[in-house]
């Protein structure tokens, strides 16, 4: 299984409309794929339609009561994507965890058995305990990144996250890229943020380009992946192209591992 977060400790980003609509497009091609919601807002979860109700066993028993995976997997109606649903009790959970002595390996040991072909976990807006659970579990590392004018300078602090996390505990993380989100064509600061961080970052930077569209936004009030909710919507086909881009990079993710 490759494992790859979704993280930027900016919040309303994209990293969950990302997580879903990617890990639902891999799953369409057939990857036996699983998304672990490590957010306590739990969006990912109600996204995929999964009721506060329904989450029984949740990624806080995963991180904090050491549950089995199988028993914390929830099905979606989506063949072949499963989730590790989240409620807020995992807001509890940076505290909890402080004490813990393999605090930031809890997600690591967690997934070591666990029978998917991917992994995405979609991180909370921060650098705290949860997040680094999540580098520390990863084979790599997919940023999505707002066209706004701070882009780059929450992009640093990540950045010197992961060196961090690579020197300590994961040496084998990578970058697998980052994914502009809610580009607005019509936007020149858009446009010129879309350049700087290419010249920037280069190669890093995915080429499919994810628009701002409501059907995007729309999608989970109705639980549903905006690729199911509306496959052609500029978004979805967006999304389609990036997973397709994604699928293409991982190989070397892989070797790197
Ligand atoms: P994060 O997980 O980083 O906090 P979300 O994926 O939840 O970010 O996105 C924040 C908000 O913006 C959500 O309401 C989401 O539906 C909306 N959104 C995300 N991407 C787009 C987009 N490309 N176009 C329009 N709305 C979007
Ligand atoms: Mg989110």
């Amino acid at each position: 299984m490759i494992c790859v977060a979704i993280a930027n400790q900016k919040g309303g980003v994209g990293k969950t409309t990302t997580a879903i609509n990617i890990a639902t497009a891999m799953a369409a091609s057939g990857w036996r794929t699983l998304l672990v919601d490590l957010d306590p807002q739990g969006n990912a979860s109600t996204g995929l339609g999964i009721p506060t109700a329904e989450r029984t066993h949740t990624s806080y028993d995963l991180l904090v009561e050491g549950s089995a995976l199988p028993l914390c997997v929830k099905r979606t109606d989506i063949p072949n994507l499963d989730i590790v649903p989240a409620t807020q009790d995992l807001s509890g959970a940076e505290v909890e965890l402080v004490a813990v002595e393999d605090r930031v390996e809890r997600l690591r040991r967690a997934l070591s058995n666990a029978d998917y072909d991917v992994c995405f976990v979609d991180c909370p807006p921060s650098l705290g305990l949860l997040t680094l659970n999540a580098l520390g579990a990863a084979d790599t590392l997919l940023v999505p990144l707002q066209c706004e004018f701070f882009a780059l300078e929450g992009l640093s602090q990540l950045l010197q996250t992961v060196e961090r996390v690579q020197e300590r505990f994961n040496p084998r993380l990578g970058i697998v890229g980052i994914a502009l989100t809610m580009f607005d064509r019509r936007n020149r600061l858009t446009d010129q943020v879309a350049d700087d961080v290419r010249d920037c970052l280069g190669n890093l930077v995915f080429e499919h380009v994810i628009p701002r569209n409501v059907r995007l936004s729309e999608a989970p009030s109705h639980g549903l992946p905006a690729l199911i909710y509306d496959h052609n919507c500029p978004g979805s086909r967006a999304y389609i192209g990036l997973a397709r881009e994604l699928i293409g990079r991982l190989p070397e993710q892989r070797k790197a591992a």
